[in-house]
């Protein structure tokens, strides 16, 4: 399988299989990658609710008509029923300045739950419902886990709303050996041997 990066807010990643994780990319860049390399997208994952991963959800749902995939415990916040309960800084800090057109979740996934081959990994503490997707030994981390100096990092404490919960999840993650992490922002890290 190959996985292609597009930079933006957040990254997204845009698998062969016809997957797109985050929607931190404008929808007009995503679907020049996808015409790119002839690939349709088919479902888009969403690792959290921060405003920099779903910006343009909507957008790329729309294009795409693809189905939209997110834990069960963010699914309300993401389709714009509820708001965050204590938000972090960087929540109250977009939302006073971007308004984002929220969207539907076609599938709220639950812990350990397989959509297309793809685990949901709950990983809490970044957010309450941050959740990772393992294909094979690729994860996709959104925040749980971030690139610092090619490394596995922790998220930045100001944006982290349980950092002991967040830590845990960081180990649990990392106890996968994933042979490659796609963090939400910063670059893939390789730890295959
Ligand atoms: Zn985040």
């Amino acid at each position: 399988m190959e996985v292609y990066i597009i930079k933006g807010m957040s990254n997204s990643y845009l698998t062969s299989d016809g997957v797109l994780i985050d929607a931190g990319a404008k929808a007009d860049n995503v679907i020049k990658t996808t015409k790119e390399h002839g690939i349709g997208i088919k479902y888009l994952f969403i690792t959290h609710y921060h405003i920099d991963h779903i910006r343009y959800a909507w957008s790329i749902a729309k294009a795409f008509n693809c189905r939209v995939v997110a834990s069960i415990p963010e699914s309300a916040i993401i389709e714009g029923r509820e708001k965050p309960r204590n938000a972090g800084l960087l929540q109250s800090l977009f939302s006073s300045m971007v308004r984002v057109k929220s969207v539907n979740v076609d599938i709220k996934v639950n812990d350990g739950e397989a959509i297309e081959g793809y685990r949901a990994v709950y990983a809490p503490g970044h957010t309450p419902g941050s959740t990772a997707y393992l294909k094979g030994d690729l994860l996709f981390s959104g925040d749980a886990v971030v690139e610092r100096g090619g490394k596995p990092a922790l998220p930045p404490r100001m944006f982290t709303l349980d950092v002991g919960k967040a830590t845990e999840s960081f180990n649990k993650l990392l106890s996968l050996r994933p042979r490659t992490i796609y963090p939400g922002h910063g670059s893939p890290i390789s730890l295959g041997t």
